[in-house]
């Protein structure tokens, strides 16, 4: 867990230095490429129903910016790796890690059954996770999080939204053009 956080936080402090007027918007400079940029989720481990039900939801509703494409599979370039596992309770709920210095080069997405178990158990409905799966998946396109609560974004870290936000989109053009 140390190595992803500290992975993001050398991302994030590379994006505040480059993109200063949008500080705290990006996590990242992005994929390399103009828009759209075509994003490709590969879906590695991940078996839970509602988390694989949120990577077609997730690739469905990003690919409405009009910044970018988000696939499923196939042979795509710009690929996410998607895990699911029981990484213990000293992991991350669900984290992105993403490679790259100047521009994203590769990005992996974990999902914690073990923490998951939790929110199973309090019988949180489906569109939590598919939420989850939206968040990551806005991280590895370079998307910071939302803090202002009257954004209705899954980038809020609270959970409350399964999808983006037009604002999201908004970024993302800034990130990628188009
Ligand atoms: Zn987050």
């Amino acid at each position: 867990m140390r190595r992803l956080v500290a992975i993001a936080g050398a991302v994030a402090l590379a994006a505040a230095l480059v993109l200063p007027a949008s500080a705290g918007t990006f996590l990242s400079n992005g994929w390399r490429g103009k828009a759209p940029v075509t994003i490709t989720l590969i879906n590695v481990s991940v078996t839970d129903h509602f988390l694989v039900q949120g990577i077609t939801e997730a690739a469905a509703n990003w690919s409405k910016a009009s910044a970018v494409e988000v696939v499923v599979g196939g042979r795509g370039k710009n690929k996410v790796y998607l895990y699911e596992s029981a990484y213990g309770t000293n992991f991350c709920m669900a984290c992105t890690s993403l490679q790259g210095s100047t521009y994203t080069t590769g990005a992996s997405i974990f999902f914690n059954d073990t923490l998951m178990t939790g929110l199973d158990n309090l019988g949180v409905p489906g569109y939590y996770k598919r939420g989850i799966v939206c968040h990551e998946v806005g991280h590895a396109l370079g998307l910071d999080h939302v803090e202002d609560p009257s954004i209705e974004t899954c980038m809020q870290p609270g959970g409350n939204y399964d999808h983006p936000a037009l604002s999201d989109f908004d970024h993302l053009a800034a990130l990628y053009g188009g």
